[in-house]
């Protein structure tokens, strides 16, 4: 049987090779460069190192507190789920060092690693051939029973394949070396920053690193020829918590902002990024490729040989939007609903104040399920938040109330 042919080796690409293997398929593993480190703030949740068996000495960081900023206000909170553990915490991670060993256990397992650039595919009735171009630039081929295109936001699997590129958002990171009394301040702590000066389409954040933290802006289509001024805004927002700090990389990258409307085709299935299934609202896409590289894999070792568009939508496409739909439609309505103006950003980050809400967000984000609340917990949210947004609705419309409730708020739920 021929091998299964992974196109980019970075998270989602090397755990589907990973997966290949235990399930005893031939995998070759194909990565444009070796030494590359894709563009990312790098926070995951604790589970991941459960589900796929990953060291933890790989968390650079645990956050614990969570701070969302508006222009106006600033909540405050713990990161807590409704059946508080340990492992109650967003794990940050580097890419460098966290890609580099996934990939190098799939290797170790049996995948066969080549560095070249995917050029292009032919399908056949008994298998693809696939073309790349080798690190001298000499055109190679190989032949494979199926493929996986894990090849990221550009995709060239998905272009060979005819298919359009997807609506795409820009995500402009500065990582900065802080010294020790003003680290010790993000030492648990990531902040999300909403507001048209920093984030027009989605937010900005501070992640901590190791020795360092990663300072990032999302921008939408049409404004990424601001997203330098937008992480100036950011940083001159946080002169006393970045201050003094020094900067050591400038990353940049797309971001797909919708799924594909087929995951499969014939011999061919697309994950991660390739497929547009990261987050929209929060940019989350680790899980979410690392997921969908194991749940492809899955489906094509079922269908070896015959993997045809028909079974692996069957044993692909449908199991993932049977289990995700949910999520990904939330969040989709959350962000229609939140990030649209600066009145709608100011709902909800006083909503983050609400300790039912930090509660749910961090159920869904920890567990990756979504898990209807009780009607009363319902109830309670919809009061809240419709006496926040005629709250806020008052206040933009004549300004500040001269008895309500301050405008600058902390909350430290419990
Ligand atoms: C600035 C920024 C911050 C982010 N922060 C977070 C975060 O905090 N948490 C989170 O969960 N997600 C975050 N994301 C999203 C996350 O980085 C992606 O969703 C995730 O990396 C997708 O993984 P992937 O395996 O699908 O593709 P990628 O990680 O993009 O990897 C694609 C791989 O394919 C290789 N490749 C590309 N073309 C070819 C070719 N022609 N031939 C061979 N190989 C090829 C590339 O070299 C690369 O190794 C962020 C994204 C950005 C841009």
């Amino acid at each position: 049987m021929e091998p299964v042919l992974v196109v980019g080796a970075s998270v989602g690409g090397s755990i589907a090779a990973n997966t290949l293997r235990e399930l005893g398929v031939e995998v070759i593993l194909l990565e444009r460069d070796l030494n590359y480190v894709k563009p990312c703030g790098g926070a995951v949740p604790p589970l991941v190192f459960s589900e796929y068996h990953l060291p933890e000495d790989l968390i650079d960081r645990k956050v614990k507190t969570a701070v969302v900023a508006s222009p106006r206000q600033m909540s405050e909170f713990p990161v807590a789920s409704s059946h508080p553990s340990d492992r109650d915490f967003i794990a940050m991670v580097r890419r460098e060092k966290f890609d580099r060993f996934i990939r190098q256990r799939a290797v170790e397992r049996g995948a066969t690693l080549i560095e070249g650039k995917f050029t292009g595919l032919q399908i056949g009735p008994s298998g693809v051939q696939v073309t790349y171009e080798d690190k001298r630039r000499r055109a190679q081929h190989v032949q494979a029973a199926a493929v996986i295109g894990a090849d990221g936001a550009y995709s060239a699997v998905a272009k060979a394949l005819g298919l359009e590129r997807l609506p795409m958002a820009v995500a402009y990171q500065e990582r900065i070396r802080l010294p020790a009394h003003t680290m010790q301040y993000w030492e648990q702590r990531a902040a999300l920053y909403l507001g048209d000066d920093v984030s027009p389409d989605l937010y900005a954040w501070v992640f901590p690193k190791y020795d360092h933290v990663a300072a990032g802006i999302g921008a939408g289509a049409g404004k990424t020829q601001h997203a330098r001024d937008l992480l100036n805004n950011l940083k001159s927002r946080l002169k006393d918590q970045l201050g003094e700090g020094e900067s050591i990389l400038f990353e940049a990258h797309h971001l797909p902002m919708h799924p594909r409307k087929h995951l499969s085709y014939d011999r061919v299935a697309l994950i991660g990024d390739a497929a547009g299934l990261v987050q929209a609202t929060s940019g989350e896409g680790i899980y979410w490729a690392m997921k969908s590289g194991e749940m492809a894999a899955r489906a094509i070792a079922a269908h070896l040989d015959n993997p045809s568009a028909e079974h692996l939508r069957r044993d692909y496409d449908a199991q993932w939007w049977k289990r995700y739909r949910p999520t990904y439609t939330f969040l989709q309505l959350l962000q229609r609903i939140s990030y649209n103006s600066d009145t709608q950003r100011e709902i909800f980050a006083a909503m983050c104040q609400d300790p039912d809400v930090q509660r749910l967000t961090f159920d869904s984000y920890l567990a990756k399920h979504i898990e209807p609340a009780p009607w009363s917990v319902q109830m309670k949210i919809t009061g809240h938040w419709l006496s926040t947004a005629i709250h806020e609705l008052i206040v933009e419309r004549f300004g500040s109330p001269r008895h309500g409730p301050s405008l600058l708020h902390r909350s430290q739920s419990n």
